[in-house]
């Protein structure tokens, strides 16, 4: 028999998907969704679809964008330097630093040879 009600079970194994949450953090994570009023859990739900369906690739640079086009590769003030990164956030975490002032090429994830993961599949032909 489970610890936990089946509704909250499930939650908990949505909750861990999300890469680095465990049974523990899950079922917190659970329980204060529980707490929440029906409003902040439907603005939850909606944040989480929304976020899905609004973020695509950007079509120059393969960067997380809300529109065809991202912000970098937008800004006309950018040099002509690509910093090729592993993913979007690596990008973020380089623009956060606010000192690198060229453009970026953002691949879908690193090679692995162990788990099959070659150059076909990280995006690195664009
Ligand atoms: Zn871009």
């Amino acid at each position: 028999m489970s610890e936990y009600l089946l509704p909250i079970e499930v939650l908990m194994e949505q909750f861990r998907k999300l890469p680095g949450v465990g049974r523990k953090t899950a079922a917190r994570y659970a329980l204060s969704v529980l707490d929440m009023s029906n409003e902040a859990c439907e603005a939850f739900a909606t944040a989480l679809l929304d976020a899905k369906t609004k973020i695509r690739r950007c079509s120059v640079c393969n960067n997380l964008t809300d529109m065809e086009i991202c912000s970098v590769c937008a800004d006309e003030n950018r040099i002509g330097v690509i910093c090729v990164v592993e993913d979007a956030k690596a990008l973020m975490s380089i623009e956060r630093i606010r000192d690198y002032r060229g453009r970026y090429h953002v691949l879908d994830g690193v090679l692995s040879p162990v788990k099959g993961i070659g150059p076909d599949r990280i995006g690195l032909d664009k």
